[in-house]
């Protein structure tokens, strides 16, 4: 069992006890052991190899009473709590409960109407006989068509994170094979896109048969769907469909640039071919004789149109061809520009982990500096802060800082927008942060004047430097509220606050496009992880992705900057 199995089971756990509304100190203990799990570098199996029980209870996350379901997985092939929550439940019942807007309450009364899928579900729901259910009426059976949509719109689509971990799995294995002289995963996931629907891994090799059996045959794979001589499609374990194709050396800059796409801008390089009286295919470019004339690497599918090399971010017809043949591209913002996180969270709130540690760990990815911002007295499930645990806090992080060496700790809190525009905290509180950022977690079904005026009020005070996850959307699972940010973003840059690029894989909040709406009007950008334990500060990576589809320089960041720029 892979790690990615693993997690999952600590996911259902979670899920079954939050609808069975159990402690929620315990559903964030399984939740944030199945997130780090997801994470770790070495599979559980082999640290249970190498060090036994004792060895995955050290695992920050995971302790004793995690740790022993993980053995008990390991020697059994089960976890019985898992085993026995299923049998609470009705079948189907985690799928249809996972319904944004439908919830397990509701879950549970459509027992009685014999729905056990998705599918009956939406029947029912349009057939208008979900109403004379108890508590029912024509509103809510519309919410749920609505949540349907919602599900059915990001069905079969994974978050950046899942994929990408899939696809290092992937990559992992088939360097294990000499024959394998290349490995690129391309596709949507190359281009950062924010769900994918399917991976697609280039191999280079001259014995592409010894390739596709041993893709067909890992251990992750779960149903063969084609199986070829350059090209074979799988189903893995987790639902993500998986495409291996195999090129010749000579071909690679062709097949790369082919299955990276998008369609839209692969259609663009054909028509420049043909006007040139050539050729494109996966294979290569091709004159009039059908002879390849290029396409060996993939800078040549450019540099033979007289265009600079178009990052994969950037392929997605929004201007990229007319700058690259200007000159124009921009110079892409990288993971390793960037000098600190500035939105994280402790164990004082709803964190795991302590400043202290989340210190060390941003120092081990050379971060300069790091801002601590737990959560504010308002967002109570979340054990927001009141004002004299924050100044209290606030102690505590200046005491870390003084105590750790080669890392600014800077004390800052995420602090509330409450629905009239006003802060959480009073301003003579907010005077002693370093940073002050502020977020939207509560009234979200405001009218998108009210909203827009809400947030435009929260950043006209000159204490506040960062607006976080602008938009509020969590990727599959809620839309985000209804504001217009053609009003937001111009705030922004006349209040000197600078927007955030929310890097978790469920918000990935700012957009890409208004990333670059946000350029255009100079605003300024920042990208955070909004991490809750060690591991989620390597969530930054991602955050990275959106910046670089939204057309982002190194300039454009906040926190590419030294701390005393910051300031
Ligand atoms: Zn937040
Ligand atoms: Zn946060």
């Amino acid at each position: 069992m892979n790690n990615l199995e693993f997690a999952k089971i600590f996911w259902q756990i979670a899920e079954f006890l939050e609808l069975k509304a159990d402690n929620p100190f315990k559903i964030r203990a399984y939740r944030a052991a199945a997130q780090n799990i997801e994470s770790l570098s070495k599979s559980l199996e082999e640290i249970y190899a190498q060090g036994g029980l004792k060895a995955i209870e050290e695992i920050p996350g995971i302790g004793t009473h995690i740790g022993q379901k993980i053995e008990e997985q390991i020697k059994t092939g089960k976890v019985s709590v898992l085993t026995q929550l299923r049998k609470e439940f009705p079948q189907g019942f985690l799928e249809l409960a996972s319904i944004p807007g439908l919830g397990p309450k509701t879950a549970l009364l459509l027992k009685k109407l014999k729905i056990d899928s998705l599918a009956k579900l939406e029947k029912a729901a349009k057939s208008g006989q979900l109403r004379d259910l108890p508590g029912f009426g024509a509103k809510k059976e519309k919410n749920i068509l609505r949540g349907l949509n919602l599900k059915k719109a990001s069905h079969g689509r994974f978050l950046l994170d899942e994929a990408s971990a899939h696809a290092e799995l992937l990559v992992e294995e088939l360097e294990k094979l000499p024959e394998a002289k290349k490995i690129l995963p391309c596709g949507s996931l190359r281009r950062g896109q924010e769900t994918v629907g399917d991976l697609d891994i280039l191999v280079v090799s001259d014995k592409p048969n010894i390739i596709m059996d041993k893709f067909v045959k890992l251990a992750m794979v779960k149903d063969i769907l084609a199986k070829g001589e350059t090209k074979s499609s799988v189903i893995l374990k987790n639902g993500l469909p998986a495409d291996l194709r195999v090129v010749n050396e000579k071909s690679f800059g062709a097949a790369s640039h082919y299955f990276t796409g998008s369609k839209a801008h692969n259609i663009h390089i054909r028509q420049l071919a043909h006007q040139a009286g050539w050729k494109v295919s996966e294979y290569g470019i091709f004159n009039q004789k059908g002879q390849q004339i290029g396409g060996q690497t993939e800078a040549d599918m450019f540099a033979k149109f007289r265009l600079d090399y178009i990052p994969p971010e950037l392929r997605e017809m929004r201007g990229e061809f007319e700058a690259a043949a200007k000159g124009q591209l921009p110079k892409l913002v990288e993971l390793s520009d960037i000098k600190g996180d500035l939105h994280l969270h402790t164990k004082a709130t709803d964190g795991l982990n302590s400043i202290e540690e989340m210190a060390e760990a941003a120092k081990k990815l050379g971060y300069e500096y790091i801002l601590i911002s737990d959560h504010t007295q308002s967002t109570r499930v979340a054990g927001g802060l009141s004002e004299s645990e924050m100044l209290a806090h606030l102690k505590k992080i200046k005491a870390a800082n003084k105590k750790i060496k080669g890392l600014e700790i800077l004390a800052g809190a995420e602090v509330d927008i409450l629905p009239d525009g006003s802060l959480d905290y009073p301003n003579k509180i907010l005077n002693q942060l370093d940073i002050v950022i502020v977020s939207i977690h509560s009234n979200f079904k405001m009218p998108k004047e009210k909203m827009t005026q809400r947030i435009v009020t929260a950043l006209s005070n000159p204490l506040v430097k960062i607006f976080c996850h602008p938009t509020g959307r969590l990727i599959g699972q809620r839309e985000g509220y209804e504001v217009d940010l053609e009003k937001v973003l111009p705030a922004a840059q006349k209040y000197n606050v600078a927007i955030e690029i929310n890097a978790h894989p469920q918000r990935l909040d700012l957009t890409d496009v208004y990333c670059q709406r946000a350029k255009e009007l100079g605003v300024k950008m920042v990208i955070s992880t909004d991490a809750h334990s060690t591991d989620q500060l390597e969530l930054m990576k991602y955050g990275v992705m959106v910046a670089r589809r939204g057309w982002l320089e190194k300039k454009d960041i906040v926190n590419t900057q030294a701390v005393r720029d910051l300031l």
